[in-house]
């Protein structure tokens, strides 16, 4: 290994035994006070550029399986997706994989799906609520949800996380409406990068479809620019990371879920969506590992001073 790869790779480490724990699992990390402590103060800062009128949610870390593959989720990030399982049946069936637990067997065999899934994107939930709502108004609907989110993408990586958190804004509205949304919020974004002085750029992006049927998926994604991502260098290593994503649905949750205006047109929608630990590392791993030391701008921009 070459010296400056040695050293960012010892830079990376510290960063991960200062601001976590490990827990077992690569990607699934306790967190400490400190880190937590900007976790929080990120999350007000964003709740601060909340538009009037929005309507708040904070979803559990499961939703359900049947709303999840109504959305199609399955043909696009199958490999992503943890479910959850559980022992069913009688007292005996439960007890027998009770038993081949205590032999040393895997018992997990013996379970089956509980209907839910660990959600893999805040946003997901809301579609069907808001669909409960009727029509949507001319005036559009906006919503603020966050959620832990899941995905299965083991890695030693401390921006690539299995367990993370994730909060979004969810535009749900006519085409045009969902495009200024977009532009405003990518606007926002760079002047939240900028107080909190951290380096950024943006690009067009694709999402990790699964599969060659996916290759094609991601590349028109790519053509009719509906992801943009704000990227921010978060480890010593590698490229800079997606930290944000700026998001075009089209039709496709309208349609889903019936979302449709008041003359029955299908709604469009679009979502911002803050990967909080990726934010989070980027701030300690720009600044250093302590906040008291950080620049006096970037404190006042969270109220940590
Ligand atoms: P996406 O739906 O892929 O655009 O994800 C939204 C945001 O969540 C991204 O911009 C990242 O900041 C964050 N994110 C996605 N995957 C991970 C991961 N494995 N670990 C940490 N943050 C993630
Ligand atoms: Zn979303």
């Amino acid at each position: 290994m070459a010296t400056a790869t040695k050293s960012r790779q010892a830079a990376d480490d510290t960063i991960l035994d200062h601001l976590f724990r490990p827990m077992g699992v690569d990607g699934v990390y306790a967190r400490t006070h400190e880190y937590e402590n900007v976790v929080d103060a990120l999350q007000r800062l964003i709740s601060r550029h909340r538009p009037e009128g929005t309507e708040v949610f904070r979803f559990p870390p499961v939703m359900s399986l049947r709303q999840l593959e109504k959305q199609g989720y399955l043909n696009s990030f199958p490999q992503l997706l943890g479910c959850v399982c559980a022992l069913h049946g009688t007292e005996a069936d439960v007890s027998a994989a009770v038993d081949r637990a205590k032999n040393g067997s895997d018992w997990t065999s013996e379970t089956t799906s509980a209907d839910l899934v660990l959600s893999p994107a805040a946003c997901y939930p809301v579609y069907p609520i808001a669909a409960k709502k009727g029509p949507v108004p001319a005036k559009g609907l906006t919503f603020d949800v966050a959620a832990d989110c899941f995905r299965h993408e083991p890695s030693k990586d401390l921006d690539r996380l299995q367990s993370f958190r994730m909060r979004e804004y969810v535009r749900i509205g006519a085409p045009a409406d969902i495009a200024t949304f977009r532009e405003q919020w990518m606007q926002r974004a760079q002047s939240i990068a900028e107080a909190l002085q951290l380096p950024y750029h943006f690009d067009r992006a694709s999402d990790p479809f699964f599969g060659r049927v996916g290759q094609l998926m991601a590349a028109n994604q790519i053509e009719q620019a509906l992801k943009f991502e704000l990227l921010i260098p978060v480890r010593g290593e590698g490229g800079p990371t997606a930290c944000m994503s700026f998001n075009y649905h089209r039709e496709h949750f309208g349609k889903t879920w019936g979302l449709r205006d008041q003359s029955g047109e299908l709604a469009h929608s679009g979502c911002v969506a803050f990967g909080i630990d990726r934010l989070t590392l980027a701030l300690f791993s720009t600044h250093g590992l302590d906040v008291d030391a950080w620049p006096r701008g970037v404190l006042e921009a969270l109220r940590l001073d």
